[in-house]
Protein backbone atom coordinates (compact mmCIF):
# COMPACT_ATOMS: atom_id res chain seq x y z
CA UNK A 1 0.00 0.00 0.00
CA UNK A 2 1.31 3.49 -0.97
CA UNK A 3 -0.16 6.52 1.41
CA UNK A 4 -0.59 9.91 0.26
CA UNK A 5 2.57 12.11 1.29
CA UNK A 6 2.30 14.24 4.45
CA UNK A 7 0.62 17.42 4.27
CA UNK A 8 -1.42 16.48 1.28
CA UNK A 9 -5.06 15.79 0.61
CA UNK A 10 -7.00 14.02 -1.63
CA UNK A 11 -10.53 15.84 -3.08
CA UNK A 12 -12.80 12.85 -2.51
CA UNK A 13 -15.95 12.68 -4.86
CA UNK A 14 -18.20 12.62 -1.51
CA UNK A 15 -17.04 16.15 -0.77
CA UNK A 16 -16.22 17.59 -3.97
CA UNK A 17 -19.47 19.80 -4.38
CA UNK A 18 -18.13 21.98 -1.42
CA UNK A 19 -15.61 22.99 -3.58
CA UNK A 20 -17.79 23.65 -6.56
CA UNK A 21 -19.70 25.48 -4.95
CA UNK A 22 -16.76 27.56 -3.70
CA UNK A 23 -15.27 27.87 -7.34
CA UNK A 24 -18.69 29.16 -8.39
CA UNK A 25 -18.84 31.95 -6.09
CA UNK A 26 -15.69 32.90 -7.30
CA UNK A 27 -16.87 33.26 -10.46
CA UNK A 28 -20.11 34.98 -9.66
CA UNK A 29 -17.75 37.52 -7.87
CA UNK A 30 -15.14 37.41 -11.23
CA UNK A 31 -18.04 38.88 -13.28
CA UNK A 32 -19.15 41.15 -10.63
CA UNK A 33 -15.68 42.96 -9.98
CA UNK A 34 -14.87 42.31 -13.71
CA UNK A 35 -11.66 40.09 -12.98
CA UNK A 36 -10.55 38.30 -15.76
CA UNK A 37 -8.78 34.64 -14.96
CA UNK A 38 -5.33 33.92 -15.20
CA UNK A 39 -3.57 30.82 -15.28
CA UNK A 40 0.56 30.57 -14.80
CA UNK A 41 2.59 27.08 -14.33
CA UNK A 42 2.67 24.93 -11.19
CA UNK A 43 6.67 25.89 -11.74
CA UNK A 44 9.05 28.19 -12.87
CA UNK A 45 12.58 29.21 -12.48
CA UNK A 46 13.51 28.67 -9.42
CA UNK A 47 15.42 32.05 -9.15
CA UNK A 48 11.50 34.11 -10.41
CA UNK A 49 10.83 33.10 -6.66
CA UNK A 50 14.29 33.97 -4.89
CA UNK A 51 13.75 37.61 -6.73
CA UNK A 52 9.98 38.07 -6.10
CA UNK A 53 9.30 36.10 -2.89
CA UNK A 54 12.55 37.55 -1.23
CA UNK A 55 15.60 35.45 0.29
CA UNK A 56 14.93 36.51 3.82
CA UNK A 57 11.59 35.01 3.96
CA UNK A 58 10.63 31.28 5.86
CA UNK A 59 8.87 30.81 2.59
CA UNK A 60 12.18 30.98 0.38
CA UNK A 61 14.64 30.25 2.99
CA UNK A 62 12.87 27.03 4.61
CA UNK A 63 9.71 25.88 2.51
CA UNK A 64 10.07 25.85 -1.36
CA UNK A 65 9.91 22.46 -3.25
CA UNK A 66 13.00 23.31 -5.12
CA UNK A 67 14.54 20.68 -7.30
CA UNK A 68 16.84 20.26 -10.53
CA UNK A 69 15.00 19.06 -13.98
CA UNK A 70 16.41 16.62 -15.83
CA UNK A 71 18.13 19.45 -17.93
CA UNK A 72 19.67 20.34 -14.94
CA UNK A 73 17.78 23.50 -14.49
CA UNK A 74 16.56 24.45 -11.00
CA UNK A 75 12.85 24.59 -11.11
CA UNK A 76 10.49 25.60 -7.74
CA UNK A 77 7.08 24.49 -7.36
CA UNK A 78 5.08 27.57 -6.41
CA UNK A 79 5.08 28.85 -3.20
CA UNK A 80 2.64 31.37 -3.83
CA UNK A 81 0.46 33.08 -6.25
CA UNK A 82 1.74 36.09 -7.49
CA UNK A 83 5.55 35.85 -8.81
CA UNK A 84 4.37 33.71 -11.59
CA UNK A 85 1.69 36.05 -12.59
CA UNK A 86 4.05 39.05 -12.32
CA UNK A 87 6.07 36.96 -14.85
CA UNK A 88 3.81 36.49 -17.44
CA UNK A 89 2.51 40.29 -17.32
CA UNK A 90 6.23 41.40 -17.74
CA UNK A 91 6.83 38.41 -20.32
CA UNK A 92 3.33 39.23 -22.42
CA UNK A 93 3.36 42.96 -22.34
CA UNK A 94 0.34 42.76 -20.47
CA UNK A 95 1.35 46.43 -19.52
CA UNK A 96 -0.28 47.06 -22.87
CA UNK A 97 -4.03 46.40 -22.07
CA UNK A 98 -6.82 48.96 -20.83
CA UNK A 99 -5.44 49.48 -16.82
CA UNK A 100 -6.33 49.14 -14.28
CA UNK A 101 -6.01 45.21 -15.24
CA UNK A 102 -8.03 42.83 -12.80
CA UNK A 103 -6.93 39.50 -12.81
CA UNK A 104 -7.88 36.14 -10.53
CA UNK A 105 -6.53 32.95 -10.74
CA UNK A 106 -7.22 29.97 -8.84
CA UNK A 107 -4.04 27.62 -8.15
CA UNK A 108 -2.46 25.01 -6.11
CA UNK A 109 0.57 26.16 -3.59
CA UNK A 110 3.19 24.40 -2.09
CA UNK A 111 5.26 24.84 1.11
CA UNK A 112 7.12 22.65 3.20
CA UNK A 113 5.59 23.45 6.09
CA UNK A 114 4.93 21.24 9.71
CA UNK A 115 1.80 20.26 8.60
CA UNK A 116 -1.37 20.32 11.21
CA UNK A 117 -5.21 21.38 11.20
CA UNK A 118 -5.48 24.28 8.02
CA UNK A 119 -1.68 24.18 7.12
CA UNK A 120 -0.77 21.59 4.49
CA UNK A 121 2.34 21.28 2.29
CA UNK A 122 0.05 21.46 -1.13
CA UNK A 123 -3.02 23.45 -0.17
CA UNK A 124 -4.80 25.94 -2.98
CA UNK A 125 -5.61 29.58 -3.22
CA UNK A 126 -8.04 31.93 -4.98
CA UNK A 127 -6.06 35.31 -5.86
CA UNK A 128 -6.52 38.72 -6.85
CA UNK A 129 -3.80 40.79 -8.76
CA UNK A 130 -4.88 44.47 -10.33
CA UNK A 131 -2.42 45.71 -11.65
CA UNK A 132 -1.76 50.00 -12.75
CA UNK A 133 -3.71 51.67 -9.99
CA UNK A 134 -1.83 52.99 -6.88
CA UNK A 135 -4.77 54.76 -5.64
CA UNK A 136 -6.53 54.15 -1.81
CA UNK A 137 -9.57 53.28 -3.82
CA UNK A 138 -8.16 50.39 -5.73
CA UNK A 139 -6.83 48.91 -2.32
CA UNK A 140 -9.98 49.25 -0.43
CA UNK A 141 -11.27 47.77 -3.57
CA UNK A 142 -9.62 43.89 -3.44
CA UNK A 143 -10.82 44.22 0.33
CA UNK A 144 -13.86 44.28 -0.95
CA UNK A 145 -13.98 41.78 -3.45
CA UNK A 146 -12.47 39.37 -0.13
CA UNK A 147 -15.73 40.91 1.66
CA UNK A 148 -17.98 39.98 -0.97
CA UNK A 149 -16.87 36.18 -1.40
CA UNK A 150 -17.17 35.90 2.54
CA UNK A 151 -20.76 37.05 2.32
CA UNK A 152 -21.80 35.04 -0.72
CA UNK A 153 -20.17 31.92 1.41
CA UNK A 154 -22.15 32.73 4.62
CA UNK A 155 -18.86 33.32 6.06
CA UNK A 156 -19.84 36.86 8.01
CA UNK A 157 -17.28 36.44 10.91
CA UNK A 158 -13.92 37.46 9.43
CA UNK A 159 -11.96 40.69 11.19
CA UNK A 160 -10.19 43.05 8.52
CA UNK A 161 -6.75 44.20 9.95
CA UNK A 162 -4.96 46.45 7.63
CA UNK A 163 -1.83 47.70 8.07
CA UNK A 164 0.86 50.02 6.46
CA UNK A 165 4.42 48.64 6.04
CA UNK A 166 5.50 51.85 3.84
CA UNK A 167 7.77 51.73 1.19
CA UNK A 168 11.80 51.86 0.88
CA UNK A 169 12.14 55.16 1.81
CA UNK A 170 10.57 54.93 5.00
CA UNK A 171 11.35 51.72 5.64
CA UNK A 172 14.92 52.55 6.24
CA UNK A 173 14.29 54.67 9.12
CA UNK A 174 12.39 51.84 10.64
CA UNK A 175 14.68 49.38 10.24
CA UNK A 176 17.08 51.28 11.62
CA UNK A 177 14.99 51.82 14.65
CA UNK A 178 14.17 48.04 14.88
CA UNK A 179 17.33 47.30 14.77
CA UNK A 180 18.53 49.15 17.90
CA UNK A 181 15.25 48.05 19.54
CA UNK A 182 15.68 44.21 19.11
CA UNK A 183 19.54 44.31 19.34
CA UNK A 184 18.88 45.21 23.10
CA UNK A 185 16.81 41.65 23.62
CA UNK A 186 19.26 39.76 21.18
CA UNK A 187 19.97 37.48 23.91
CA UNK A 188 16.27 36.71 24.35
CA UNK A 189 15.48 36.36 20.65
CA UNK A 190 15.40 32.73 18.93
CA UNK A 191 17.97 32.07 17.07
CA UNK A 192 16.20 32.51 13.40
CA UNK A 193 15.25 35.65 14.31
CA UNK A 194 19.03 36.40 16.14
CA UNK A 195 19.79 36.12 12.18
CA UNK A 196 16.62 38.13 10.70
CA UNK A 197 18.24 41.36 13.08
CA UNK A 198 21.23 40.59 11.06
CA UNK A 199 19.91 40.53 7.71
CA UNK A 200 15.71 41.90 7.56
CA UNK A 201 14.71 42.89 11.17
CA UNK A 202 11.07 43.65 9.87
CA UNK A 203 10.91 40.11 9.66
CA UNK A 204 11.05 39.49 13.37
CA UNK A 205 7.37 40.79 13.93
CA UNK A 206 6.01 37.72 11.83
CA UNK A 207 8.09 35.19 14.17
CA UNK A 208 5.65 32.25 15.28
CA UNK A 209 7.90 32.11 18.47
CA UNK A 210 5.79 33.42 21.86
CA UNK A 211 8.89 34.79 23.32
CA UNK A 212 9.78 36.88 20.19
CA UNK A 213 6.57 37.75 19.78
CA UNK A 214 6.13 38.77 23.03
CA UNK A 215 9.26 41.02 22.72
CA UNK A 216 8.02 42.39 19.15
CA UNK A 217 4.65 43.27 20.95
CA UNK A 218 6.56 46.48 22.27
CA UNK A 219 8.90 47.55 19.78
CA UNK A 220 8.45 50.73 17.17
CA UNK A 221 5.28 50.87 15.61
CA UNK A 222 5.63 51.88 11.60
CA UNK A 223 3.28 54.27 11.37
CA UNK A 224 5.17 56.91 13.41
CA UNK A 225 7.53 56.31 10.58
CA UNK A 226 6.10 56.41 7.02
CA UNK A 227 6.56 59.20 4.79
CA UNK A 228 4.36 61.41 3.73
CA UNK A 229 3.21 59.82 0.93
CA UNK A 230 2.94 56.58 2.29
CA UNK A 231 0.64 58.33 5.62
CA UNK A 232 -1.49 59.91 2.81
CA UNK A 233 -2.28 56.40 1.31
CA UNK A 234 -2.84 55.16 4.76
CA UNK A 235 -5.33 57.62 5.65
CA UNK A 236 -6.85 57.44 2.03
CA UNK A 237 -7.38 53.75 2.42
CA UNK A 238 -8.82 54.11 6.58
CA UNK A 239 -11.25 57.07 5.42
CA UNK A 240 -12.63 55.08 2.24
CA UNK A 241 -13.31 51.83 4.60
CA UNK A 242 -15.14 54.35 6.93
CA UNK A 243 -17.22 55.96 4.43
CA UNK A 244 -17.93 52.42 3.24
CA UNK A 245 -19.15 51.47 6.47
CA UNK A 246 -16.68 48.38 6.35
CA UNK A 247 -15.27 47.69 9.79
CA UNK A 248 -11.72 47.39 10.23
CA UNK A 249 -9.05 47.70 13.38
CA UNK A 250 -5.52 48.69 12.57
CA UNK A 251 -2.96 46.50 13.51
CA UNK A 252 0.90 47.95 13.40
CA UNK A 253 2.04 44.25 13.78
CA UNK A 254 1.32 42.63 10.50
CA UNK A 255 4.12 42.60 8.25
CA UNK A 256 3.08 39.40 6.29
CA UNK A 257 5.71 36.60 5.17
CA UNK A 258 6.59 37.99 1.68
CA UNK A 259 9.52 40.38 1.26
CA UNK A 260 7.52 42.38 -2.05
CA UNK A 261 4.54 44.51 0.11
CA UNK A 262 4.50 47.86 0.18
CA UNK A 263 2.40 49.92 1.95
CA UNK A 264 -0.85 48.32 2.73
CA UNK A 265 -1.24 45.02 4.15
CA UNK A 266 -4.13 43.47 4.91
CA UNK A 267 -5.64 40.26 6.51
CA UNK A 268 -9.04 38.77 7.25
CA UNK A 269 -8.70 36.67 10.59
CA UNK A 270 -10.96 33.86 11.81
CA UNK A 271 -11.74 32.28 14.82
CA UNK A 272 -13.86 29.95 14.29
CA UNK A 273 -11.48 27.62 13.16
CA UNK A 274 -9.11 27.39 16.76
CA UNK A 275 -6.75 29.31 17.14
CA UNK A 276 -7.00 32.84 15.30
CA UNK A 277 -6.59 31.53 11.79
CA UNK A 278 -6.26 34.08 8.35
CA UNK A 279 -7.80 33.25 5.53
CA UNK A 280 -6.69 35.70 3.53
CA UNK A 281 -3.73 37.76 3.35
CA UNK A 282 -2.76 40.52 0.88
CA UNK A 283 -1.68 44.18 0.44
CA UNK A 284 0.13 46.22 -1.98
CA UNK A 285 3.41 45.37 -4.17
CA UNK A 286 4.73 48.53 -6.15
CA UNK A 287 8.24 47.37 -6.84
CA UNK A 288 7.68 43.84 -7.44
CA UNK A 289 7.01 44.59 -11.14
CA UNK A 290 10.28 46.52 -11.64
CA UNK A 291 12.25 44.20 -9.36
CA UNK A 292 11.32 40.98 -11.50
CA UNK A 293 12.16 42.91 -14.89
CA UNK A 294 9.09 45.16 -15.88
CA UNK A 295 8.83 48.97 -16.42
CA UNK A 296 7.42 50.24 -12.75
CA UNK A 297 3.95 49.41 -12.33
CA UNK A 298 2.06 49.54 -8.78
CA UNK A 299 -0.31 46.48 -8.02
CA UNK A 300 -2.36 45.29 -5.43
CA UNK A 301 -3.55 41.97 -4.57
CA UNK A 302 -4.26 38.96 -2.19
CA UNK A 303 -4.36 35.09 -1.72
CA UNK A 304 -6.83 33.41 -0.03
CA UNK A 305 -6.59 29.92 1.24
CA UNK A 306 -9.57 27.76 0.02
CA UNK A 307 -9.12 24.93 2.21
CA UNK A 308 -9.55 27.43 4.95
CA UNK A 309 -12.61 28.55 3.65
CA UNK A 310 -14.10 25.12 3.52
CA UNK A 311 -12.97 24.89 7.29
CA UNK A 312 -14.45 27.62 8.16
CA UNK A 313 -17.76 27.43 6.26
CA UNK A 314 -17.93 23.77 8.29
CA UNK A 315 -17.62 25.38 11.79
CA UNK A 316 -20.02 28.39 11.16
CA UNK A 317 -22.67 26.08 9.48
CA UNK A 318 -22.65 27.78 6.24
CA UNK A 319 -24.56 26.11 3.15
CA UNK A 320 -22.41 24.48 0.34
CA UNK A 321 -25.62 24.11 -1.45
CA UNK A 322 -26.95 21.16 -2.86
CA UNK A 323 -25.78 17.86 -3.11
CA UNK A 324 -26.15 17.37 -6.80
CA UNK A 325 -28.38 14.52 -7.77
CA UNK A 326 -30.00 12.87 -10.13
CA UNK A 327 -33.27 14.45 -11.88
CA UNK A 328 -34.63 10.92 -12.78
CA UNK A 329 -32.83 7.58 -12.65
CA UNK A 330 -34.10 5.37 -15.17
CA UNK A 331 -34.74 1.79 -14.12
CA UNK A 332 -35.09 -1.43 -16.78
CA UNK A 333 -36.58 -4.43 -16.41
CA UNK A 334 -35.11 -6.72 -19.72
CA UNK A 335 -34.48 -3.32 -21.25
CA UNK A 336 -31.52 -1.93 -20.70
CA UNK A 337 -30.17 -1.00 -24.01
CA UNK A 338 -33.69 1.17 -24.42
CA UNK A 339 -32.93 2.40 -20.94
CA UNK A 340 -29.82 3.51 -22.09
CA UNK A 341 -30.32 5.43 -24.97
CA UNK A 342 -33.12 6.91 -23.62
CA UNK A 343 -30.94 7.84 -20.98
CA UNK A 344 -28.32 9.56 -22.99
CA UNK A 345 -31.15 11.81 -24.85
CA UNK A 346 -32.60 13.01 -22.27
CA UNK A 347 -29.13 14.30 -21.11
CA UNK A 348 -28.78 16.20 -24.75
CA UNK A 349 -31.90 17.21 -23.37
CA UNK A 350 -30.83 19.13 -20.83
CA UNK A 351 -31.95 16.30 -17.87
CA UNK A 352 -29.63 15.02 -15.70
CA UNK A 353 -30.63 11.77 -15.57
CA UNK A 354 -29.29 8.28 -14.94
CA UNK A 355 -29.30 4.64 -15.53
CA UNK A 356 -27.63 1.07 -14.48
CA UNK A 357 -24.94 0.40 -16.23
CA UNK A 358 -24.12 -2.41 -14.20
CA UNK A 359 -26.63 -5.29 -15.00
CA UNK A 360 -28.42 -4.79 -11.72
CA UNK A 361 -32.04 -6.62 -10.95
CA UNK A 362 -34.85 -4.16 -10.57
CA UNK A 363 -34.43 -4.17 -6.61
CA UNK A 364 -30.56 -3.35 -6.72
CA UNK A 365 -31.54 -0.53 -9.00
CA UNK A 366 -34.30 0.96 -6.86
CA UNK A 367 -31.95 1.00 -4.16
CA UNK A 368 -28.98 2.67 -6.20
CA UNK A 369 -31.66 5.11 -7.17
CA UNK A 370 -32.51 5.53 -3.48
CA UNK A 371 -28.36 6.04 -2.68
CA UNK A 372 -28.17 8.88 -5.39
CA UNK A 373 -31.05 10.62 -3.70
CA UNK A 374 -32.82 10.82 -7.58
CA UNK A 375 -35.79 13.00 -7.14
CA UNK A 376 -38.02 10.84 -9.93
CA UNK A 377 -37.57 6.93 -10.95
CA UNK A 378 -39.14 5.23 -13.86
CA UNK A 379 -39.07 1.89 -14.72
CA UNK A 380 -39.29 0.79 -18.09
CA UNK A 381 -39.90 -2.74 -20.05
CA UNK A 382 -41.64 -4.41 -22.54
CA UNK A 383 -44.89 -2.63 -22.11
CA UNK A 384 -43.43 1.04 -21.31
CA UNK A 385 -41.92 0.67 -25.15
CA UNK A 386 -44.82 -0.46 -26.40
CA UNK A 387 -47.57 1.84 -24.79
CA UNK A 388 -44.90 4.64 -24.75
CA UNK A 389 -45.33 6.00 -21.85
CA UNK A 390 -44.29 4.83 -18.36
CA UNK A 391 -45.14 5.83 -14.56
CA UNK A 392 -42.76 8.41 -13.08
CA UNK A 393 -42.65 8.37 -9.16
CA UNK A 394 -41.71 11.21 -7.54
CA UNK A 395 -39.30 10.07 -4.53
CA UNK A 396 -39.98 12.96 -2.02
CA UNK A 397 -43.57 11.66 -1.79
CA UNK A 398 -44.23 8.45 -3.08
CA UNK A 399 -46.90 9.73 -5.80
CA UNK A 400 -46.81 8.54 -9.00
CA UNK A 401 -47.74 9.96 -12.65
CA UNK A 402 -48.44 8.44 -16.14
CA UNK A 403 -46.42 10.34 -18.51
CA UNK A 404 -45.87 9.43 -22.37
CA UNK A 405 -42.50 9.15 -23.07
CA UNK A 406 -42.43 11.79 -25.72
CA UNK A 407 -43.12 14.16 -23.29
CA UNK A 408 -40.49 13.20 -20.72
CA UNK A 409 -38.52 15.91 -21.04
CA UNK A 410 -41.11 18.50 -20.55
CA UNK A 411 -42.53 16.84 -17.54
CA UNK A 412 -39.52 16.50 -15.94
CA UNK A 413 -38.43 20.31 -16.45
CA UNK A 414 -41.91 21.90 -15.62
CA UNK A 415 -41.54 19.53 -12.57
CA UNK A 416 -38.01 21.21 -11.48
CA UNK A 417 -39.69 24.57 -12.22
CA UNK A 418 -42.61 23.95 -9.52
P1 LIG B 1 0.02 31.80 7.80
O1 LIG B 1 0.33 33.02 8.61
O2 LIG B 1 -1.20 31.08 8.27
O3 LIG B 1 1.22 30.93 7.62
P2 LIG B 1 0.65 33.06 5.34
O4 LIG B 1 0.96 34.41 5.78
O5 LIG B 1 1.78 32.13 5.06
O6 LIG B 1 -0.37 32.35 6.35
P3 LIG B 1 -0.12 33.75 2.64
O7 LIG B 1 1.20 33.41 2.14
O8 LIG B 1 -0.54 35.17 2.66
O9 LIG B 1 -0.33 33.11 4.09
O10 LIG B 1 -1.23 32.90 1.87
C1 LIG B 1 -2.56 33.34 1.70
C2 LIG B 1 -3.56 32.39 2.33
O11 LIG B 1 -3.30 31.05 1.96
C3 LIG B 1 -3.52 32.33 3.84
O12 LIG B 1 -4.26 33.38 4.39
C4 LIG B 1 -4.14 31.00 4.15
O13 LIG B 1 -5.56 31.07 4.07
C5 LIG B 1 -3.65 30.15 3.01
N1 LIG B 1 -2.47 29.36 3.41
C6 LIG B 1 -1.20 29.76 3.53
N2 LIG B 1 -0.39 28.75 3.86
C7 LIG B 1 -1.19 27.66 3.97
C8 LIG B 1 -0.95 26.28 4.27
N3 LIG B 1 0.27 25.84 4.53
N4 LIG B 1 -2.01 25.43 4.27
C9 LIG B 1 -3.26 25.86 3.98
N5 LIG B 1 -3.54 27.15 3.69
C10 LIG B 1 -2.53 28.03 3.67
MG1 LIG C 1 2.84 30.82 6.32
Amino acid sequence: MINIMKGTKDLLPQESYKWDKIESEIREVARLFNLKKIATPTFEHTELFLRGVGDTTDIVNKEMYTFEDKGGRSVTLKPEGTAGVVRSFIENGLSQLPMPLKMYYETPVFRYERPQAGRLREHHQFGVEIYGADSPEQDVEVMMIARSLFARLGITSPELHINSIGCPTCRKGYNEALKKYFASKEEELCPTCRERLQKNALRILDCKEEKCALIAANAPSVLDYLCEDCRTHHEGVKNLLDKAEIPYSVDDRIVRGLDYYTKTVFEFVVTDIGAKSTVCGGGRYNNLVEQIGGKPCPAVGFGMGIERLVLTMAAVGASFGEVPSPDLFLANIGAADEAFLLTQKLRAQGINAECDTMRRSLKAQMKLADKLAAKYTAVIGESELQQGKLKVKQMSDGSEEEVALSSLVNYINQKKKA
